[in-house]
This record gives C-alpha cells, sequence and structure tokens, in this order.
C-alpha cells in the first residue's frame, strides 16, 4: 500500500493522549511512550508529533525534528539506566523494513544483550 496522503494513525490518537498510553517523555517535537508489546526488556517508541509517514516522506523542513528524535533517544538511555550498557535504535520502512504503522518511530530496545540484528 502506498501512502501518497498522510493518513492518521493511532501513533497521533496517543500523541492527543486521546487513547492510553506509557507515555514517558513529550515536548514541542516528539512523543516517547513504551511498546505494547516489548521486544526487550527496555523497548521505547520515540515518535514526531507531526505526521510522517515513512522515512521515504522525510524532507529538509524535518532536520530539527528529525534531530530531536535522537536528543531524546539519548535523554531516555539515561533516564532508564541503559546508556552505559549500551542499546540499539530501529527505524523501519515499508514492507521489506517490517514497518506496521505509518507513522515514522525510532525503536529504542535495551536493557539486555541484544541478538543479532537481522535475527
Ligand atoms: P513497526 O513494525 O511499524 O516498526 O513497529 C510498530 C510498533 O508499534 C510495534 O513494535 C508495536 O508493538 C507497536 N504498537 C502498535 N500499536 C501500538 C499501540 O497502540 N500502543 C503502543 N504502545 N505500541 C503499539
Amino acid at each position: 500500500r502506498k501512502h501518497k496522503m498522510a493518513e492518521e494513525t493511532i501513533f497521533s490518537k496517543i500523541i492527543r493522549k486521546e487513547i492510553p498510553a506509557d507515555i514517558i517523555y513529550q515536548d514541542d517535537l516528539v512523543t516517547a511512550f513504551r511498546d505494547i508489546a516489548p521486544q526487550a526488556k527496555t523497548h521505547i517508541l520515540i515518535i514526531p508529533n507531526k505526521l510522517i509517514p515513512t522515512v521515504n516522506d522525510v524532507t529538509a523542513e524535518d532536520e530539527a525534528v528529525l534531530g530531536r528524535l535522537f536528543i531524546t533517544a539519548a535523554k531516555i538511555a539515561k533516564l532508564e539506566g541503559i546508556a552505559e550498557d549500551g542499546y540499539r535504535l530501529i527505524v523501519n520502512c515499508n514492507k521489506h523494513g517490517g514497518q506496521e504503522v505509518f507513522h515514522i518511530h525510532m525503536h529504542l530496545l535495551g536493557g539486555e544483550k541484544l541478538g543479532p540484528l537481522n535475527a
């Protein structure tokens, strides 16, 4: 399925607090919350408040918000106490990447030693 017109996903409702989520950080550009089906001891999603469906839809206008995703990942890793041991950041795109929610999200995975990247 192509996403020429950006359609809202469940993540927009989470940002607006219209449906419940374990939000651990929110500011003017990004929101972070715990993944509902964690794939590691720590599994947090960091998303732009603005709807950008996939990495393919990123433009130069999005520089600030994309930078904020990384800054927030680092902040949360420290808050969660996993920064020094380390963690993994993943952004899936479209079918081959396994993207299921078409609102860009950075997965922050950690709290334990992770397996091979493509397992
Ligand atoms: P993707 O496969 O698109 O990269 O990842 C989507 C992620 O969103 C999955 O890890 C999935 O568990 C998570 N997810 C999907 N729906 C919800 C939801 O309603 N609430 C939360 N907290 N996570 C969700």
